[in-house]
């Protein structure tokens, strides 16, 4: 895929899952890599595993909490000075806490979703999209879920910010369109990567009753559709795109053997 050859490709939460698996995939098809994530022991795991397998890539690593708008602003203040441009952003970093019902969950819980996966979304897409304005290319692409699209019960405040991610994406493209900014947005259905051992803590039991019994998309099957997403031809936008397992239907609706 040659249109990836030098561009600049910023992904949040690179240290796990969708977004470890996307590193990999630009680094492949020549793409400089700017990764954002907490664990930086995890990110300099993956630069070495980058530099091994594809020496010429040039890949940053900065420790960043998306949920802290500070955090995300100091991170810039280096990513401006080590980067001209950032060409494709990965709006990747996100999570759940638990399965408590709305009337139980926590102000914690709460917080802490709406913080990562809408407001960390929206500070990073503040920060890159100037550039991208100002020089009249570039590509965000949200990672949202299916469960933005509809939902089922226990979900109620990550389906609340997937949603968001929905409706933050449908915006920013009426807002660019008429640029040659593309916006897109992923909505990956039930993938084996650390999201359930984060949701529900470490406990096996819970998280088997979502994740369990069924054949689960791969974190390479969706970093496979970011690839794909990345790299039309820049007449089209893929506007959004749903990847499932083939035993979802839909949030709700799932086979289990
Ligand atoms: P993982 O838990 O494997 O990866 C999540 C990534 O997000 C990690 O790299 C983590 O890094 C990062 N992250 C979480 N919180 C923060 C934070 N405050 N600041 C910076 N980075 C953060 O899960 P997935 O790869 O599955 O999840 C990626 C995205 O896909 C999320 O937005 C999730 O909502 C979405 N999704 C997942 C589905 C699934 O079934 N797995 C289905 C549909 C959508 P670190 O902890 O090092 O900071």
């Amino acid at each position: 895929i040659s249109s990836l050859k030098g561009q600049n490709v910023l992904i949040t939460g690179a240290s796990s899952g969708f977004g470890w698996y996307s590193a990999l995939n630009f680094a492949k098809y020549d793409s400089n890599l700017i990764l954002f994530a907490r664990r930086m022991e995890r990110l300099e795991k993956l630069k070495e595993e980058i530099r091994i397998l594809y020496p010429t890539i040039s890949v940053r690593i900065y420790k960043v909490d998306v949920s802290n708008k500070q955090s995300i602003e100091e991170a810039f203040k280096q990513v401006n000075t080590d980067i001209k441009r950032i060409d494709i952003l990965v709006n990747n970093a996100g999570l759940s806490q638990g399965s408590d019902p709305l009337r139980t969950i926590s102000e914690e819980s709460i917080d802490i979703m709406i913080n990562t996966n809408v407001k960390g979304l929206v500070w990073v897409t503040q920060l890159v999209l100037p550039g991208m304005l100002q020089r009249n290319s570039g590509h965000i692409i949200n990672v949202g879920s299916i469960a933005g699209l509809n939902t089922a019960p226990v979900l109620s405040v990550y389906g609340a910010t997937k949603h968001a991610v929905h409706a933050l994406s449908e915006s920013l493209r009426i807002e660019t369109v008429s640029s040659n900014i593309k916006v897109s947005e992923i909505c990956p259905g039930l993938a084996e990567t650390e999201f359930g051992g984060v949701c529900f803590n470490g406990d096996e039991e819970k998280e088997d009753q979502i994740y369990g019994n069924m054949e689960l998309l791969t974190g390479q099957d969706v970093a496979d559709m970011i690839l794909f997403i990345a790299s039309r031809h820049p007449r089209c936008v893929i506007s959004q795109a749903v990847i499932l397992p083939v035993s979802q239907a839909n949030t709700f609706v799932v086979h289990r053997q």
